[in-house]
């Protein structure tokens, strides 16, 4: 059943995740076909076949699918709908897209696989939102059911009157509100999980976020961190055992004094999974064409004692010349053009020896 190098994959979406899965899959003799909307996906530059068309286009999607012998995606807000058109050929399913595209279906999700969430409420109305600030008290974040990524979508209420603003800020979109977490740090867990069941587990990163986007993975986590990684892992990993999911996922999780709380998760390689390009063994990437083509787990050991990824958003990329010349960092750029403030244009990695 496995599909064997030399197949094409096919994936949906066109951006550095799409880029790094082609050049991992080159490497193990795939060919890889982009599909995606834009008119110069930074994927489509290092893949064999590219289609430009948008996500909803069935007859575009049946065509590229006829080119393909698997697919997957790199990008989660899809329409589902079209994709049946490919479901016989699609790692991940679209299940797991369906659950991880609308925030409070996600929330259900997990908490029914018996993983620990912020307490939340669905809204739909000022009036919900603010029943919901009086039935959770501050901080509360409203976060759109849809869309949202970097922290985009999402506003923060610190104070009851805060209520109003904060639901014209996310544009009176349904979403879920939900209690602030205190948490000491943030972390996720990265898994690969193949179709009959067997699954591989990179060490968790720590991660850093500013204004809502990752700026750093750093592995291994603190100590007070690697003492939630078993319960983190244990609801990771049911998480992807519910969703009959193939391929990585990664779950983010608050460390909190109570324990891990899953923040949410996406059903794909992961930008706290970059440092595995060359921290680990196996990279994520490697790793997912791996579990979507079934061939055998790759080993997902450190291969240091270590490594840190740093984001370059927006104009860091600009720093190109001095980390280029610097020892041992593996520096990525992901040929997005100009930089705009917020865009993740590539990364750093160094690992420790
Ligand atoms: P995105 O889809 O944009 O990544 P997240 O829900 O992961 O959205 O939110 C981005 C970041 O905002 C999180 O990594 C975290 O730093 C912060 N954040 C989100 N929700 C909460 C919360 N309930 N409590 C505390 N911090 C939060
Ligand atoms: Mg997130």
């Amino acid at each position: 059943m496995s599909v064997p190098p030399g197949s094409t994959i096919g994936i949906l979406g066109g951006g550095q995740l799409g880029r790094m899965l082609a050049m991992a899959a080159a490497q193990l003799g795939y060919k890889c076909h982009v599909f995606d909307p834009g008119e110069a996906p930074c994927a489509a530059d290092v893949a064999a076949n590219f289609t430009r068309a948008d996500f909803t286009d069935r007859a575009a999607l049946e065509a590229f699918g006829r080119t393909v012998d698997v697919a997957t995606y790199e990008f989660e807000n899809l329409p589902v709908a079209p994709l049946e058109v490919l479901e016989a050929k699609l790692h991940p399913s679209t299940r797991s897209l369906a659950v991880a595209q609308d925030r409070a279906a996600e929330k259900q999700f997990i908490e029914d696989c018996g993983a620990r969430v912020a307490p939340w409420r669905a809204v739909a109305s000022l009036a919900d939102v603010e029943q919901v600030v009086s039935e959770l008290g501050t901080p509360v974040v409203l976060k759109t059911r849809r869309y949202g990524y970097d922290g985009k979508g999402q506003a923060w209420i610190r104070d009851p009157a805060e209520a109003a603003s904060a639901w014209a800020a996310i544009g009176e979109e349904p979403a879920v509100a939900e209690s602030g977490v205190e948490f000491s740090s943030e972390f996720s867990v990265v898994v690969a999980r193949w179709a009959d069941g067997r699954h591989a587990l990179w060490d968790c990163p720590e991660n850093e976020h500013g204004d809502g986007i990752l700026r750093r993975s750093t592995v291994p986590c603190s100590d007070a961190v690697a003492l939630q990684v078993a319960e983190a892992r244990e609801a990771a990993l049911a998480i992807a055992e519910a969703l009959g999911h193939i391929g990585v996922i990664t779950v983010e999780f608050f460390a909190s004094q109570t324990g891990p709380v899953v923040n949410e998760f996406a059903p794909r390689v992961h930008n706290s999974g970059h440092w595995t390009i060359e921290g680990a063994v196996t990279s994520q990437f490697e790793q997912h064409v791996r579990a979507i083509c079934d061939l055998p787990p790759g080993d997902t050991a450190l291969v240091g004692s270590g490594a840190v990824m740093d984001n370059l958003i927006g104009d860091d990329v600009n720093r190109w010349p001095e980390l280029v010349a610097q020892a041992g960092a593996h520096v990525h750029i992901y040929g997005k053009g100009a930089p705009s403030p917020g865009r993740k244009m590539g990364h750093v990695t160094r690992v420790r020896p």
